[in-house]
Order: structure tokens, then C-alpha cells, then sequence
């Protein structure tokens, strides 16, 4: 059963904003869909620009923006979608994956849908190379791809930090910072420890994937091991100076509710990791040496936008322009890269002032689709956009805390800045769930599907 709808691309932002603000505030539940049918098809609008637009990389950012260039672009605006894996494991919520909770199949997701109802065309291969005077891709397959605006949303690429290489991640040491093979491994890892041995994790200096999310691992993987009986250590070094997200929740589940169990080390440096001994090394906070055994070892070493390595397509085309050449600079207005015109990037691999995340990465993908097309309307990109960022973090198997966010356009200084509620820049502060709670946990499962539903189907 076909049921024609057509939406307004103001109808859809205020939607995402409206419902997935309000499943964090109240818990209402809001679906995208009809009830949750997949058989709803969209009639598109049939006026609107005629061109090709491809999008690379199906994840939380480029799965969005596909799906409402579609609905806002009409019908003649042709979107390709590329991304080299039939499917997408969420990284949201893997730690539970972790501890047992989920499943890695429970977290994956589909594209079918966006080409089912959208008609958004999938392509299943990997970007080689761009030549972006050409306007001209070259997938793994050898084919090309020619487009007259192109989003980038690859996600992120890791260092071989701390004397680890990409076979130690990958067989020995694993980050699992991409949910997949590595969260798995380290599933395994967990399981098979002593009871009463020592977790040692690791935080790379910001920004990094998920400001919150190394710290809500600490705190599940210390839920589980308490579970298992006294004298399980889970030592957090971390290379900021401070906990980075949500530190009046984080401060309180590691003194008080994992009092005992973790102990956090702020503002470590030199981190050395020994893959076959698991032994581990590294600079304090006041400059002594520290070294310890660990029975199981998760570091998160420092990110980058992926391909932006010397000699890879992205920083090739020029486009790892930020931080050093490690993320892509954009244009907070239409996330249009400064250094390459015709080329946007977002999601974790854009440098933009907004934090990397998958509830983040779904608000730039629906700024830049708006913008995007009013730029091939021949119109000028929205001069004032808005984002939230609404984020869940479990802290124990069936509690959790939350965080939230507004975000909106600084002309002065042409960034995204933290808005209070009075719409006021000056002093405004991200807010955090008064407490950790059953009823949080709950409202996170909404939350997730919410946003995942607003993503993939
Ligand atoms: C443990 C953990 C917990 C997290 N928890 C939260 C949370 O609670 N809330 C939250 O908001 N965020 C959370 N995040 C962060 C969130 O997952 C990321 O910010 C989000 O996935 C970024 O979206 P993205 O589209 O930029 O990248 P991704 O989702 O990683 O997607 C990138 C896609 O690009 C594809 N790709 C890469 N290279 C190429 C290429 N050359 N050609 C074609 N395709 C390519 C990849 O296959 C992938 O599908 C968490 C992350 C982790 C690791």
C-alpha cells in the first residue's frame, strides 16, 4: 500500500527538532513514519532543481542527508548514496554491546529505505579518489561518478597511537571506537576476565567521536565487573585535562556509584601500550611515571577525518584544510568546504565547532540538504540555522543520564555557539539530567529509535 504524502522542508526540520527535543524532555514517543509502516512512499515535489547530487559515506550524517535531499529537492534533484558496507552498525549505544546488553545485530540498519521510499540510488563501493575541478568521483570498482554538488560524510580514521599498530587494534587491543569486529573482540575480552582484574582504558585528547561516550564505558564496563565479584579495577587515562561532556554526571558515577571501582586520571601523557604483555605505561598529571598490568586493554587513540592521511583522497583533493589537515573546514551556513567549492562535508569528519555525534551529525545533515538546495535554487543558504544535540549516557544496566543542547548561528564570529533559552549566546551552558535515573534509562530507548528512525527509514 502506497500512501502519497508530500512535506515541506520547514515541516521536517521542525519536526526533528520538536520530536526528538520532546523525547528527551518528556519521553514522547514520535514516529517519522505512518505507525511505523515501511510501505509509505513519498510523492516528491515535482518542481525544484534538476541535478545530481552524491553523497558518500551511509552513516548517521550521510543517510540523513540523502534521504531529505530527496524530500526537499524534488524530484529532479537525483541523489546517489555511496558506502562501501550493505549496512550500518550503529554506534550508538554499543557500548551495551559490551557488557551483554545488546547485540551487534540489534544495532544494525539498513539503507533500503531511503531508496525505497525516498528514491535515493545506492551504490555499495568505496571512494578512491575525487577530482573536484572535474566534479568526478572513482569508486573501488573503477567506475566513475560525476555530480554537480557532492556531501562528504566518511566518519573518522584512527591513529596507530601509543606503539600499537593496526593488526594490534584490530587482533589484541581493540578501541571497538567503530562499532563492529572490535566491539565484539572486546565483548569477548571483558567476559573472559578474572574476576577482580584490572580494565585499563584510554582518552584521546578532544575532539574525539562522542565527547561522553569513553566515560559511559568506563561506567558500564565497571557495572559489569562489580557484578562479578569484589576488586575489579577500571582505570580511565585520560589526555584532557578534564572530563569532557557531562562532568557533574560522570563526577558523581565515578566517585559514587563506581566508587572503588574506576579510578580517572585526568591530563596523562605518553601513553605506552605493550599489545603481547598488556603492560602498560605512561607520564601523570604531575609528570611521574606510572606503569601497570592490565588484563584487558582499550585504548582510544586520537581521530581524524577518514582519508584525511597524507597521500589519501581526502586530504589529495585538498580538503583536510582543518586542525592540521585532520578535519575538513566547512561553512557553518552550508557546511560547503572552504578550501574546495562545490564540496560540503559533515557529520564527525567536518570540522564545524559542533561536537562529534550521531544526534549532531542528523542536525548538519538536514542544514546542509537545506542548503544545498537553495544553492542549486540559485538562493542563498539559511542565515540563521539552528541544531540541538541530545545525548543518553547508560550508566549502569538500567539507569541512565542525558545531556542536551542548543546551538545556533553567531554572525560576529560565523560559528555555531551554545544558546540559552532566551536565545542568548553570553554565558549559555549545555544541561544535564538533575540525576541518574531508571526513568532516564527508559527515555533513552525512545530517544534512539526516534533518531535512528529519522536517519534510516
Ligand atoms: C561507543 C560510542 C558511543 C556513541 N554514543 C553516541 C550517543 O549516545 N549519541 C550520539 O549522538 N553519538 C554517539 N556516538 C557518536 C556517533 O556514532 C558518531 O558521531 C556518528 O556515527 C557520526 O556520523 P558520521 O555519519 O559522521 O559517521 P559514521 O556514522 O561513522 O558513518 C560514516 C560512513 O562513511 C562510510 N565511508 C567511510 N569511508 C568511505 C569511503 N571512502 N567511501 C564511501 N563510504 C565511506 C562508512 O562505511 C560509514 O558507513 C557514539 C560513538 C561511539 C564510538
Amino acid at each position: 500500500m502506497n500512501t502519497p504524502r508530500p512535506l515541506g522542508r520547514r515541516q521536517w526540520l521542525a519536526f526533528g527538532l520538536a520530536s526528538l527535543g520532546g523525547a528527551l524532555l518528556s519521553g514522547a514517543a514520535r514516529s517519522d513514519s505512518d505507525g511505523g509502516s515501511r510501505n509509505v512512499v513519498y510523492r516528491l515535489v515535482p518542481s525544484g532543481p534538476s541535478a545530481q547530487v552524491v553523497v558518500v559515506g551511509g552513516g548517521m550524517a550521510g543517510t540523513t542527508v540523502a534521504k531529505y535531499l530527496r524530500l526537499w529537492g524534488g524530484a529532479g534533484l537525483r541523489v546517489t548514496l555511496v558506502d562501501p558496507d550493505a549496512s550500518y552498525t550503529s554506534n550508538i549505544l554499543s557500548n551495551e554491546v559490551l557488557t551483554g546488553a545488546r547485540t551487534l545485530t540489534s544495532l544494525g540498519y539498513g539503507r533500503q529505505a531511503v531508496a525505497d521510499r525516498y528514491g535515493v540510488v545506492l551504490r555499495q563501493a568505496r571512494v578512491q579518489s575525487l577530482d573536484a575541478a572535474a566534479r568526478r568521483l572513482t569508486l573501488d570498482d573503477g567506475s566513475t561518478l560525476d555530480y554537480d554538488r557532492l556531501v562528504l560524510a566518511p566518519g573518522i580514521a584512527f591513529d596507530e597511537a601509543y606503539g600499537l599498530s593496526a593488526t594490534d587494534y584490530a587482533q589484541r587491543t581493540p578501541h571497538a571506537w567503530r562499532a563492529g569486529p572490535q566491539t565484539e573482540l572486546l565483548r569477548q575480552q571483558i567476559a573472559a576476565m578474572p574476576a577482580g582484574g584490572t580494565f585499563v582504558m584510554s582518552i584521546p585528547a578532544a575532539p574525539y567521536r562522542c565527547p561522553p561516550g569513553p566515560y559511559e564505558r568506563a561506567c558500564l564496563v565497571a557495572d559489569a565487573l562489580k557484578a562479578r565479584g569484589p576488586g575489579a579495577r577500571v582505570i580511565v587515562l585520560d589526555h584532557n585535562p578534564v572530563i569532557q561532556a557531562e562532568v557533574e554526571t560522570f563526577t558523581r558515577a565515578f566517585s559514587v556509584v563506581h566508587g572503588g571501582v574506576i579510578d580517572y586520571q585526568a591530563g596523562i601523557s605518553g601513553l605506552q601500550i605493550d599489545a603481547a604483555t598488556r603492560q602498560v605505561q605512561w607520564t601523570d598529571a604531575l609528570g611521574a611515571p606510572q606503569r601497570m598490568q592490565a588484563d584487558v586493554v582499550n585504548p582510544i587513540p586520537p581521530q581524524r577525518a577518514a582519508g584525511s592521511a597524507a597521500g589519501e583522497w581526502l586530504a589529495l583533493a585538498g580538503l583536510a584544510n582543518g586542525n592540521a589537515g585532520r578535519w575538513a573546514a566547512v561553512d557553518v551556513l552550508s557546511y560547503e568546504s572552504t578550501a574546495v567549492p562545490g564540496v560540503h562535508v559533515i557529520g564527525d569528519a567536518a570540522q564545524c565547532g559542533l561536537p562529534k555525534a550521531g544526534h549532531v551529525a542528523n542536525q548538519e545533515a538536514k542544514i546542509c540538504a537545506d542548503a544545498v538546495v537553495r544553492l542549486l535554487s540559485g538562493q542563498q543558504p539559511d542565515a540563521a540555522p539552528v541544531a540541538n544535540s541530545a545525548c543518553y549516557s547508560p550508566i549502569t544496566a538500567g539507569t541512565a543520564s542525558w545531556l542536551t543542547a542548543v546551538y545556533q548561528f553567531d554572525p560576529a564570529t560565523r560559528s555555531m555557539k551554545l544558546a540559552a533559552n532566551n536565545g542568548s549566546t553570553v554565558g549559555a551552558k549545555a544541561t544535564e539530567a538533575a540525576s541518574i535515573s531508571s526513568g532516564n534509562y527508559r527515555q533513552m530507548q525512545t530517544w534512539f529509535t526516534t533518531l535512528m528512525g529519522d536517519s534510516f527509514a
